[in-house]
């Protein structure tokens, strides 16, 4: 290395690199690799053992080896496809080497005799062993140049960048941190390293880009070594600190605090008609001591489907109220938003306390008058959609946000509701229910800036449901099927799924399932309901479907919350490969609301995915929305379960929360200890691993 690499990695440019022209840099960028700090961030996916020559001999059907020999024969087959084929043999035995694109000159660089050293992966072809396509070159005999003295790192990569290249560049880039180690500076204190026994930041890039011969493979793959632990370490309490500092900033904001829940809270208990969970009570004791506090709070409740999120959120309502304070609930959508204005009317009028509607599709009459009611102060509770928090929305005295199904809503939101409340300089209190409960330790590195509340009981009464699969070609027998079921006083819904995110799409295809149901079945009553009917049309039908006029209600998945009809006892999902584990989760617990015994019934178009058929017997086996959560964070990975893959959140470099779960309260543990002894490290590390995505959360 000839050039002096004062530049910390991190500000050095990859076109210092030799091999790094307008192209690769562009290629290197498309993978989000900037400098040359990020090309040693961009570990290999697996390794390879070039160290050894395999005797052909011992070779077996899978091995990735390397081989050396003669060539003993040389020959153009023309078979099926067209190939050369060449015969090596050492003095263990002999393989083929199959190529089936090849220039004249390079069949005739391989006549009998040359020797060549071959790496690639032996399979069974129809004589011997064959390595299709083989790296290869000449060497003489006795030639040992070429042998590697490490594993051979093979990385992710894109078109156009070869493994030779990463090799070259990742090379270079640890000579670099090698000659100079002061330009990738090590951050983590020496004494947590040792305690631990942890490699430092060099000594493990170097391992994980160059691992020594004697590594377990077998670990190195798997992601379980010290040398990874300590890097995606570093990552995860790189964002503890950025959390800790968020949270100390929430600290110095100022929230109306609420005073304590009074007599009020026993005559609304009184009046409920069932007493809650003991699972109710703690989280409602929770809030109630977050909602006293002059500072806001910021809470996620997590609950299965069904275990009652609802009346705690009027009780944190109710609190607010009698604090002199308004609140806003929100949800996802208008069928959702509707349940909980039914719901908070049925609770609240009789104790005076006035709730109004905001929605997308209201009129501007309507919408007016409710938006005057807020801003004079006469409504104490608004409900709705997004439309809540539009421009023209204006509160008196808002001083608590309740946000249902969380998952749909990112980190930005959540800023953008607060501002929104925004009150003589304080903000409301948010509290946030999600019904797709995931592990706790997950669920606090993901929801970072939430504290976390779980309801891990179900109320007494639900009765389990049954859920069994069959292939879409029995269609007419699960026809009959219901209508045997729905002459004997029972009722279903039927659920109509499509790939399409279209809604128009969707609403059609309920349209045409409920009509050819109509047609197939003569003496059924069929109702339905979609996202795209007015809310008083689907008011109406619901409200007969509720009250038994209706046998079935045919709709789209708008029913996966909200609904509540606890006579309905069978559920018919068509298509159910479609959805993920989780919302197949929330439609089913649409049913099992009454005494009756329900089933469900998911009819899928065969065949299916692997993927499609590990969730459909998972939804089988289990009703537990916390261990079907864990399932789905499986199949889809963190991102796409939490909802964040899109909106480009909480991506991880090296994490992986599901797989390194178990690092996370050691990461929370280093964050506290670098903030008491090694303060100074914070700021570089939040750099270093979160870097520009860290100024949202200050927004
Ligand atoms: P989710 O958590 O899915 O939002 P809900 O709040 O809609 O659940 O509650 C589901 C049903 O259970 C509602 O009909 C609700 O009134 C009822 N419920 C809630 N808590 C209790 C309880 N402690 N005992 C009996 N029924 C309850
Ligand atoms: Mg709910």
């Amino acid at each position: 290395m000839s050039a002096p690499a004062q530049q910390p990695l991190h500000r050095l440019p990859l076109d210092t690199l030799r091999g790094v022209g307008a192209k690769n840099r562009e290629r290197l960028e498309n993978l989000g690799i900037h400098s040359v700090q990020d090309l040693l961030f961009h570990l290999p996916l697996r390794y390879q053992d070039r160290s050894r020559v395999c005797p052909m001999g011992e070779l077996r059907h899978g091995d990735h080896v390397l081989v050396e020999g003669e060539v003993t024969l040389s020959e153009i087959r023309h078979g099926r496809r067209r190939a050369l084929m060449v015969q090596l043999s050492d003095p263990s035995g002999a393989i083929y080497l199959r190529f089936f694109h090849f220039s004249k000159a390079q069949a005739q660089g391989l006549t009998r005799g040359t020797r060549l050293r071959c790496f690639g992966e032996a399979r069974s072809g129809p004589h011997s062993l064959e390595m299709v396509h083989p790296e290869y070159h000449r060497i003489q005999p006795g030639d040992s140049a070429g042998l590697e003295e490490t594993l051979t790192p093979v990385y992710p990569t894109t078109e156009g960048l070869n493994q030779i290249t990463w090799r070259k560049l990742t090379g270079q880039a640890l000579a670099l941190m090698k000659a100079s180690p002061e330009t990738l500076q090590e951050w983590l204190p020496e004494a947590i390293l040792g305690e631990l026994q942890l490699p430092s930041l060099a000594q493990a890039l170097e391992y994980l880009h160059r691992p020594p011969l004697d590594a377990s493979l077998h670990r190195l793959t798997e992601g379980d070594d010290p040398a990874r632990h300590r890097l995606v370490l570093e990552e995860l309490v790189a964002h503890q600190l950025s959390l800790r500092r968020f949270r100390h900033r929430r600290q110095s904001v100022q929230a109306p605090a609420c005073g304590p829940p009074g007599e009020n809270r026993q005559r609304f208990l009184a009046d409920l008609g069932f007493s809650l969970t003991g699972a109710q009570r703690r989280v409602v004791q929770e809030i109630a001591d977050d909602l006293v506090q002059p500072r806001p709070m910021m809470r996620l409740l997590q609950g299965d489907v069904g275990s009652g999120k609802t009346v705690v959120a009027a009780l944190a309502a109710l609190q607010a109220v009698a604090s002199d304070l308004q609140v806003a609930l929100m949800a996802p959508t208008e069928i959702l938003a509707e349940q909980h204005l039914n719901s908070f009317r049925n609770w609240f009028e009789r104790h005076g306390i006035h709730t109004v509607w905001l929605s997308g599709s209201q009129r501007s009459r309507a919408r007016r008058e409710a938006i005057a009611a807020l801003t004079e102060g006469r409504a104490a509770v608004a409900v709705g959609t997004h439309a809540l928090f539009q421009g023209d929305v204006t509160f008196q005295r808002l001083g608590l946000v309740i946000i249902d199904e969380q998952h749909r809503f990112g980190v930005h939101q959540r800023m953008a509701l607060r501002e929104k409340g925004a009150l003589d300089g304080r903000v409301p209190h948010q509290l946030i229910m999600t019904a797709t409960p995931i592990p706790r330790t997950l669920a606090m590195s993901a929801y970072a800036d939430l504290d976390l509340s779980e309801i891990d009981e179900m109320p007494p009464g639900r009765t389990p449901v049954t859920t069994a699969a069959v292939p879409d070609t029995r269609r007419e027998e699960v026809m009959q099927r219901v209508r045997a079921a729905c002459r004997e006083g029972r009722q279903a819904y039927w659920v109509c799924t499509l790939i399409e995110e279209s809604e128009a799409l969707q609403c059609q295809a309920a349209e045409d399932t409920a009509a050819q149901l109509a047609e197939q079945l003569p003496d059924l009553r069929i109702g339905l309901v979609h996202g795209r009917m007015k809310p008083a049309e689907k008011e109406a039908v619901m409200a007969r479907f509720k009250a038994g006029e209706l046998e079935m209600l045919v709709a789209t998945t708008v029913i996966e919350v909200g609904v509540d009809a606890p006579n309905a006892s069978l559920m018919i999902i068509e298509n159910p490969e479609r959805l993920g584990l989780s919302q197949l989760h929330q439609l089913r617990g649409r049913v099992g609301r009454g005494a009756v015994e329900s089933h469900c019934l998911l009819m899928y178009h065969p065949p299916l995915t692997q993927n499609a058929r590990s969730r459909i017997d998972t939804l089988r086996r289990t009703d537990n929305g916390f261990a079907i959560a864990r399932k789905d964070l499986e199949l889809r990975g963190a991102g796409e379960v939490l909802g964040t893959r899109q909106t480009g959140e909480m991506q991880f470099r090296l994490a992986d929360l599901l797989r390194d779960q178990p690092l996370i309260a050691q990461a929370q543990q280093i964050a506290d200890r670098i903030l008491q002894q090694a303060p100074e490290a914070a700021d570089p590390l939040i750099q270093r691993w979160i870097g520009e995505k860290t100024q949202y959360i200050d927004a």
